[in-house]
């Protein structure tokens, strides 16, 4: 007997992950709605992790795209000139770059995120002479060897085979509770030149942990590790692939707070679409490469070039979405307050970026397979996969988000109500 998913089951590899939590068949998908062939609607709280802040086959992007395909616009040119590089570069200029008084060069790596990883922590070590990286617990950065090095978790690290070396892992903001100043407890191993830590070419981090589990860190901490970055001759970068791109509530994650990265990364919602698109951005003076020194036959991807420009055209040009994200950000941090207060559990991340951490894996899974069972899609993330992620598109109509809510809350309260129940 074959289903609608045997295919799968017998053909690809066991490395599928997602599939697993929502094993059915999606074969269309609108804003913040995924349907299922069997034509069941999903509400989608996971959003690609991030990758479709603008949500699925935003309409404008789309629109761009066909135009461009029909038109034999140059789909693979290397990293040759086209016309949708130009185009995207001089938005990004002008919408992104300038307003907020930045300068950057900007280098596309490979499409993914541990493409732009890797391009960052080799270009800081080339910039500096050095080999030390300092990355930080519960920190995730992709899973190719030199991002993986910075990655935190034992489940990926695991996964290599080879030594993950070139980087020393510091805790990060609030890692031993609010009373203990990590940045502090750096900055002494850092002045102490019998700490044992060579001296760092980079610091890389995050300013929300997005895989780590939404864990926020403060603009003091940010500003402190900048500090310390800057004394001691070491870049700072700002892996913003995940936090990124609006998912804050600013397009950048590290707008309000107070710091000027050396090198940032972005990928997944960079394209806007969901196409595979990465980019590193470095102060001029550290744009030391050789021509192909860091090569890739996919530099930079003309679809992507068109999709992100749209993005940026319509959602960035102005500061309207940014106003509305920053409002469905107090929405969603009021609804999910509730449901903490309700069973004791507390909140982490800011922003259209927060979860619940409900201190237990198991819990945070039941709780997320309810959801599927009632429409909702809705994952975990954190060291123990502890915590229920809300990621939804930023453009979800308020009335679906809310609906999505209702559903969460409601998952809480049977998976909650059950267990209690078994206790008794
Ligand atoms: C997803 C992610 C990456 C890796 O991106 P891939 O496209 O999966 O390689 C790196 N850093 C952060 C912060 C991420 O969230």
């Amino acid at each position: 007997m074959t289903s609608p998913t045997t295919i799968f089951d017998t053909v690809e590899s066991e490395s599928r992950s997602y599939c697993r939590s929502f094993p059915t068949v999606f074969t269309a998908a609108r804003n913040a709605t995924l349907i299922a062939e069997d034509g069941t609607e999903y509400t989608d709280f996971l959003a690609g992790c991030s990758s479709l802040n603008y949500g699925h086959n935003d309409p404008d992007m789309k629109q761009a795209l066909i135009d461009y395909l029909s038109a034999d616009g140059v789909a693979h040119g290397l990293d040759m000139f086209t016309g949708a590089k130009r185009a995207f570069l001089e938005s990004f200029r002008d919408i992104v770059l300038k307003p907020r008084g930045m300068d950057y060069r900007l280098q596309f790596t490979g499409p993914t995120g541990a493409n732009a990883v890797e391009a960052a922590m080799k270009l800081a070590r080339k910039v500096t002479g050095r080999h030390n990286v300092i990355a930080f617990t519960n920190g995730f950065h992709g899973v190719t060897n030199g991002a993986l090095a910075a990655t935190g978790n034992g489940y990926h690290r695991g996964g290599s085979g080879m030594p993950l070396s070139g980087v020393t892992r510091m805790p990060y903001d609030g890692y031993y509770g609010p009373d203990i100043d990590t940045a502090a407890m750096i900055a002494k191993q850092l002045d102490d030149p019998s700490s044992g830590i060579d001296a760092p070419a980079a610091f890389i981090v995050e300013t929300v942990q997005g895989e780590g589990g939404l864990n926020a860190a403060s603009p003091e901490w940010l500003r402190a590790i900048a500090a310390l970055a800057k004394k001691h001759g070491a870049l700072l970068i700002v892996d913003d692939i995940q936090a990124g791109c609006g998912r804050t509530g600013t397009f950048f994650s590290f707008e309000t707070m107070g710091i000027e990265p050396d090198i940032v990364t972005l990928a997944k919602s960079l394209s806007g679409m969901g196409l595979p698109f990465a980019l590193v951005m470095m102060k001029p003076e550290y744009d030391i490469w050789g021509p192909a020194e860091h090569n890739g036959t996919f530099r930079g991807n003309n679809h992507a070039f068109v999709t992100a420009r749209e993005a940026l055209e319509k959602f960035w040009a102005t500061s309207a979405f940014m106003g509305e994200v920053q409002d469905k950000g107090d929405l969603l941090h009021n609804r999910l307050s509730a449901i903490a207060d309700r069973y004791g559990f507390s909140l982490r991340g800011r922003g259209m970026f927060r979860g619940i951490n409900t201190g237990d894996g198991d819990l945070a899974a039941a709780i997320c397979k309810s959801c599927f069972e009632q429409g909702l899609i809705i994952e975990t993330s954190g060291p123990e996969d502890e915590i229920v992620k809300v990621l939804a598109p930023l453009t979800i109509p308020r009335d679906q988000f809310e609906r999505g809510l209702d559903i969460l809350e409601e998952a809480f309260d049977r998976v909650l109500t059950k267990q209690t129940a078994k206790a008794a």
